[in-house]
C-alpha cells in the first residue's frame, strides 16, 4: 500500500493536487472536510454536530474525526493506498492515524506539505468562496480563524512526521502542473 498525507493550510491547493495524485497513483481519497460536507448535505447527526464547529472555522473534535476516518479506511481495505487530505490536523489525530495504519498492517509512507504565504491563502480562499458556496470561505474573520487554528494546532503535526523522517515540503505556488510534478517526484521515491 502507498499511503500519503497531503498537508498544508486551508487554500494551499490540497484538493486540487489530491485529485491529480489519486488519478496517477490510483489511491483512495480521504478528505475529512469533504466527508463532513457530505454528512451536512445528507443532514446526518454527525453532519449537524460537525457543522457547528466548521461554521466558525474551528476544528471538529478529534474523537468524531478519527471515528469517521476509521470507518472510511475499513470500507476501502481492498484499495492500493490512501491519500489523506486535511487529516491529521492535530497530534492526537496523527497518533490515531498511526494506530489505524498499524492495525491494518500498513503505514504512512510520506507527508507532502504544501507551503503558501498567508496573504496568498486569504486571496485564494475568498476567490474560491465565490463559487464553492462554503460559508467558511466567504467571511474574512472565519478565514482568519482557520489560519490561526492551522498555525496553532495543526503545524505541530508536520514536526511529528519530521521526527519520523517523513516530512517533505513543496512550494504551493506556481502552476498546478509544476506543483504536481514536484509532488509526483517525491511520491515516486516511495514506489
Ligand atoms: P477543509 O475542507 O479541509 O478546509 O475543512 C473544512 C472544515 O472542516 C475545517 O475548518 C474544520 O472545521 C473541519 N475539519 C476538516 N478536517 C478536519 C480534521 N481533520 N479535524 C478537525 N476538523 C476538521
Amino acid at each position: 500500500m502507498l499511503n500519503l498525507v497531503l498537508f498544508g493550510p486551508p487554500g494551499a491547493g490540497k484538493g486540487t493536487q489530491s485529485e491529480k495524485l489519486i488519478e496517477k497513483y490510483k489511491l483512495t481519497h480521504i478528505s475529512t472536510g469533504d466527508l463532513f460536507r457530505k454528512h451536512i448535505g445528507e443532514g446526518t447527526e454527525l453532519g449537524k454536530t460537525a457543522q457547528k464547529f466548521m461554521d466558525n472555522g474551528n476544528l471538529v473534535p478529534d474523537e468524531i474525526v478519527i471515528r469517521m476516518v476509521d470507518d472510511k479506511i475499513h470500507s476501502n481495505l481492498d484499495s492500493s493506498g490512501f491519500i489523506f487530505d486535511g487529516f491529521p490536523r492535530t497530534i492526537a489525530q496523527a497518533k490515531a492515524l498511526d494506530a489505524l495504519m498499524q492495525k491494518n498492517n500498513t503505514q504512512i509512507n510520506t507527508m507532502l506539505a504544501l507551503e503558501v504565504s498567508e496573504e496568498e491563502l486569504t486571496k485564494r480562499i475568498l476567490n474560491r468562496g465565490k463559487t464553492s458556496g462554503r460559508a467558511d470561505d466567504q467571511d474574512i474573520e472565519k478565514i482568519k480563524t482557520r489560519v490561526r487554528v492551522y498555525n496553532g494546532e495543526t503545524t505541530p503535526v508536520a514536526n511529528y512526521y519530521d521526527e519520523q523522517g517523513k516530512l517533505n515540503t513543496v512550494a504551493g505556488v506556481g502552476s498546478i502542473g509544476e506543483i504536481f510534478n514536484n509532488l509526483s517526484n517525491l511520491v515516486d521515491t516511495q514506489l
